[in-house]
């Protein structure tokens, strides 16, 4: 197991490896030393491969300390946001841990206590969302025996700590970022910023519709990148995935510029009305598995962007008006 060190310009030490979360997915662990305690952020998804990976991480950042610590002796987890793969590892925590407390954002403190309410709320909104997009029942069906295939591996868990924007948590500053997740937050300890999904290295981090989940939606996103770029001082970003950020405010740059390429390209699809269904497949082709969601997710927050700024507008408003269940399209208002 690979773990990396680093040490902020107060003398704390952050120590970083990753599990292998889902198959496909490798998702940061940190834990914060500063002499009289041990701070967890995020947990893994809980999955077997998770939890082993979780063990392990424990065994090589003790051989690293020179000292034995376990899960046991963390004083608290601080979860980055309200995605599984960062807070399922909760029950297995719990079974070594009964007494630390959890802490996470308000706006997701319920995603992690009522978890089988959220899973379900949630996938109605994203169905009545995709029937709108263009999606046909049949595939509908399909995207959401995805959407709640993980409702399976977690078991609500209570929260003890609810984490607020500039809020001091030991001795750490968070930076309420919502978008990527409504209750994303990241952590600035000294000079280092843990970035969580907010901000990542290489990949740009996913985009939800704000019609499917509140607090989410670009423009959402694209202020809180904005905020982070006005916090002075970051040495290095931490992310939630992948390696280690040594420019944070070149990185958010790029992926600010990103999103402007993407929207750009949206604009040109829509010079004839199309769903939202037809802009992703335009932008991403034909997809596979849970990237189906992702790309009919990630189209209709660029989508819904442009059109909540009067950019594009409903092409079909006659049969938006008549039909029972309309799929919406869209066209450039120019
Ligand atoms: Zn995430
Ligand atoms: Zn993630």
């Amino acid at each position: 197991m690979e773990i990396n060190r680093f040490k902020t310009n107060d003398g704390r030490d952050i120590y970083s490896f990753a599990v292998q979360s889902f198959p496909t997915l490798a998702t940061n662990i940190y834990l914060i030393d500063d002499g009289s305690r041990l701070i967890m952020v995020d947990t893994g998804s809980g999955l077997p491969e998770s939890n082993k990976d979780l063990l392990a991480g424990f065994e090589a950042v003790s051989s690293t300390m020179g000292k034995s610590i376990s899960m046991a002796d963390v004083s608290a987890v601080l979860l980055t946001h309200g995605h599984i793969d960062h807070f399922g590892g909760l029950k297995f925590f719990r079974e070594h841990n009964a007494d630390a407390p959890i802490a996470i954002h308000q706006l997701d403190v319920r995603v992690i206590s009522n978890y089988e309410e959220r899973v379900i709320v949630a996938s109605r909104r994203l169905d009545a969302f995709a029937e709108q997009a263009g999606v046909s029942a049949e595939k509908r069906v399909d995207l959401m025996s995805m959407y709640t295939y993980s409702k399976n591996i977690y078991e609500s868990t209570p929260v003890q700590m609810v984490l607020e924007d500039e809020q001091e948590i030991f001795d750490m500053t968070v930076y309420h970022t919502p978008g990527h997740c409504p209750g994303q937050v990241c952590f600035k300890v000294d000079d280092l910023m843990l970035t969580a999904d907010h901000i990542l290295g290489r990949i740009t981090p996913h985009q939800n519709p704000e019609s499917i989940t509140l607090n989410t939606g670009l423009g959402t996103y694209l202020n809180a990148l904005k905020k982070i770029s006005r916090v002075p001082g970051i040495r290095l970003g931490l992310p939630g995935h992948e390696k280690v950020i040594e420019d944070v405010y070149g990185r958010i740059e790029e992926i600010r510029t990103f999103h402007e390429g993407r929207l750009q390209k949206v604009l040109d699809i829509c010079k004839t009305p199309k769903t939202m269904l037809e802009v992703s497949m335009e932008l991403f082709g034909e997809v596979k598995h849970y990237h189906r969601l992702l790309a009919i997710e990630e189209a209709g927050a660029h989508v819904e962007y442009l059109y909540l700024r009067g950019e594009l507008m409903a092409a079909n408003l006659e049969e938006i008006a008549n039909r029972p269940h309309p799929v919406i399209q869209y066209v450039c208002d120019d």
